[in-house]
């Protein structure tokens, strides 16, 4: 069921793409979520500043969308606006990084594989370990995305970024705090570009080394990671180990693969997923008394 919706007759009238009343799930890997209000897509930073200026003046919550790979929207759905980037601000270009590199410029709105693949193909060294992360550079940003002991993080340069005010600020790598999956920026709003500093590689092409593995691409609707690894420890591991591989609720169920991940097995519910997340922070708690925290983002009523 669909609470309320809230007014954004202000964002309705604005010549930006818009959709209205449209199911989250539709825009998220786990395939689940209710309707948000209005979801607009600004191809270009004058209709974002119109979009953002709007919602704020009318209070209006927004909440930045990059590819949903990493979202939990509740059944109810999201009252307020969902703002996405990927059809105005996928754009990847390079410069000289004048003695520190070259530097990789792209938008927020890019999805993070394309502008690895953009560098690889450049003969550009630092992305490789990101390959095949999915999602957008932006949502990467957010969530500090990496693989190992790598993270995007690592390779910032300046962030650029909307905030809540309407001010377009750029912040260097010094001023964001990047950690385990988690980046905190000096303010709160839409990422909409970065610079990443990488390397030239003396091959023309890079390898990309690290791939997911086989049985983790075949997986049904998940987003990948559900809780975050405790300091020396696997979050998967101490769910295997709970016994709560296969454990399912409705069409949720935990991977009999992968300890820490959730499929959605095709009509799952996020009410669902939100009960199997709660049974495993339960029983790893009664067992190991660690408090398992979340990686993804539960968002929504
Ligand atoms: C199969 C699979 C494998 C995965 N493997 C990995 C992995 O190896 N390593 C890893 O780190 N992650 C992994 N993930 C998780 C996910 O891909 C990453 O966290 C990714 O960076 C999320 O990006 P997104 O664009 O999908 O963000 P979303 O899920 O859309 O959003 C995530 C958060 O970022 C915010 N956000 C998005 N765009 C912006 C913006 N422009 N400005 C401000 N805030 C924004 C959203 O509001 C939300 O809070 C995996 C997911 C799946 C489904």
């Amino acid at each position: 069921m669909t609470a309320h919706p809230i007014d954004t007759h202000a964002l309705s009238q604005l010549p930006v793409k818009k959709l209205h009343r449209r199911p989250m799930r539709e825009f998220t890997s786990l395939r689940v979520g209710g309707e948000a209000d209005i979801i607009l897509f600004p191809e270009n930073m004058d209709e974002l500043q119109e979009v953002a200026s709007t919602a704020v003046s009318r209070g209006i919550p927004l909440y930045p969308l990059g590819g949903g790979t990493n979202l939990l929207v509740s059944d109810q759905g999201i009252r307020g606006a969902v703002v996405s980037l990927f059809r105005g601000f996928n754009y990847i270009s390079t410069e000289n990084g004048n003695g520190q590199g070259v530097i990789v410029r792209a938008g927020a709105g890019a999805s993070l594989s394309r502008v690895c693949l953009f560098a690889l193909n450049k003969g550009l060294e630092g992305l490789e370990a990101l390959t095949g992360i999915p999602g957008s550079l932006g949502g990467s940003l957010t969530m500090n995305a990496g693989r190992n002991s790598a993270s995007i993080g690592d390779r910032v340069k300046t962030v650029k970024m909307l905030t809540g005010k309407g001010e377009l600020v750029s912040f260097t790598r010094q001023e964001i705090d990047f950690g385990y999956r988690r980046a905190e920026y000096p303010a709160r709003g839409v990422i909409v570009e970065a610079e990443l500093v990488l390397g030239r590689s003396a091959e023309r092409v890079v390898k990309a080394p690290d791939r997911p593995s086989p049985s983790r691409q075949v997986l049904p609707f998940n987003a990948g990671s559900i809780f975050k690894n405790p300091p020396g420890q696997s979050a998967g591991t101490l769910m295997e180990e709970c016994g709560l591989k296969g454990e399912r609720e409705g069409d949720a169920q935990i991977s009999h693969l992968h300890g820490n991940i959730i499929v959605n097995r095709g009509s799952a519910k996020a009410a669902h997923i939100l009960k199997l997340m709660e049974r495993a922070r339960e029983s790893v708690a009664a067992r190991f008394d660690i408090r398992l925290e979340e990686e993804i983002k539960v968002i929504g009523e």
